[in-house]
């Protein structure tokens, strides 16, 4: 984290006082670390550098071409769950011999739109979306790479709304049934079985959950390979957690050497989709105190940030440190600290033990560069905020702050409603 540090006083991105930053482009705004993002990507990357291997870096986690051409130039691969992340990628400069396209419900054009391209692989998550891609790759005339994403039933002891591994869950073919997948997948004429794939949780903070997943597995590859089913790919998802209070994830050299332990020599290429591990402590959301009040039980500070720029406050009950961008001494006060959207679930911090700010001052609230941007809606009609790089000594605005034109485009009154 030491690319977000006090220097005289002033919360610096790198080489630049955020402060100053803020004078050039307004609040709130998105702003990144380039060295920190490198950093992250490098150090996980060459964790795995003893064995064949593939980063597949995902994009829902913070979708910003600046970010995905930087992880392309460092060799990265994307994974993508939508045609919009597919579009997004390949606008990006990714080689399409290193997308991967993963997702519950993928659609025909979708489907054809990732076939044209020429993707790594689709990692599947039903019969019926075997057949689906079988059918679409027949009409291209194009034989579709596969892998199937099997849900492999363990607990990855994170919060539920981001847990995917379990039966419950809609994710993925539960592992008993994963043998007939493959078997239905190896019958059907336009698809080339080449992995086996499966992701079960973000934020995890134990490596136990993936090495069983990891496991089950390995079991059925060997299962497949019995049965003449080349599985050439080895892919594990994502979902390394990071600090954003106390939490105590392994280091990604711990959970890589964990990883290799169990893979090498297996014959597979190991294919990681890590995204907020990469992403999310490279990154701040920097906001203004509009106002403070007080009533009998509760203080409050309003701030010009909210739930639709970062919901993972409101959302999954997430902790996110918040910084004062000037540091000074002050008086330490418990406070919610909210934004100004019309709903009682618009907060940043509840009771929170905060420094006394008054309005007019910043704050930059920590460990947002992983499902913040990627994760915020106009509502309210509030315009998305601007992203900005900074690298070293110089800024880039890599998003421009959206305008109320950006909110009614495609909107459209009919004529009947128009009086004449
Ligand atoms: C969300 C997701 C990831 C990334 O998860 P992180 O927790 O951000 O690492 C990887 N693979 C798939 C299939 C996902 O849905």
């Amino acid at each position: 984290m030491h690319f977000f540090e006090y220097k005289n006083r002033q919360l610096h991105c790198e080489g630049i006082p955020i402060q100053e930053i803020a004078k050039k482009v307004g609040t709130p705004f998105y702003l990144y670390s380039y060295h920190t993002l490198v950093r992250h990507f490098t150090v996980f990357d060459e964790a795995f550098k003893g064995i064949p291997h593939l980063i597949c870096y995902s994009v829902k986690a913070n979708s910003n071409l600046a970010l995905l051409r930087l992880f392309v130039n460092l060799g990265g691969g994307v994974d993508v769950v939508s045609g919009g992340e597919l579009y997004r990628a390949l606008r990006g400069g990714a080689d399409p011999q290193k997308i991967v396209f993963s997702g519950v419900g993928k659609r025909e054009d979708e489907i054809g739109d990732a076939l044209r391209a020429g993707i790594l692989m689709f990692n599947v998550e039903s019969s019926q979306e075997l057949q689906t891609i079988n059918e679409v790759a027949g009409r291209i005339g194009k034989k579709a790479p596969i892998s199937i994403r099997v849900n492999p039933d363990i607990d990855p002891k994170t919060h539920p709304y981001i847990s995917t591994g379990l039966k419950q869950n809609k994710f993925g073919i539960d592992i008993l049934r994963a043998p007939m997948a493959y078997r239905l997948a190896s019958q059907l004429p336009n698809l080339k079985i080449i992995g086996i794939d499966c992701h079960i949780g973000s934020q995890l903070v134990e490596v136990e959950p993936i090495i069983q997943a990891l496991r089950k597995l390995k079991e059925l590859v060997e299962r497949l390979r019995k049965e003449e089913m080349e599985i050439q790919y080895l892919d594990l998802g994502g979902g390394l957690g990071i600090t954003y209070e106390d939490e105590e994830p392994p280091h990604p050299i711990e959970y890589a050497s964990t990883i290799l332990e169990e893979v090498r020599g297996f014959g597979c290429t190991l294919i990681l989709e890590p995204g907020r591990v990469i992403v999310g402590n490279a990154g701040v959301l920097v906001s203004k105190v509009l106002y403070t009040k007080e009533n009998e039980e509760k203080r409050f500070m309003i701030v010009d940030a909210g739930m639709n720029d970062l919901v993972r406050p409101s959302y999954y009950g997430s902790y996110h440190q918040i910084l004062p961008v000037k540091e000074e001494i002050r008086e330490e006060i418990l406070a919610d600290v909210v934004g100004p959207i019309c709903e009682s679930s618009d907060f940043l911090a509840k009771g929170r033990k905060i420094q006394n700010l008054g309005a007019g001052e910043l704050i930059a609230v920590m460990s947002a560069g992983a499902y913040g941007f990627s994760m915020s809606t106009n509502y309210n009609s509030r315009p998305r905020v601007a992203e900005v790089l900074v690298r070293n000594d110089q800024m880039f605005v890599i998003r421009q702050r959206e305008g109320y034109e950006d909110l009614i485009r495609g909107e459209v009154i009919p004529e009947f409603l128009i009086k004449k």
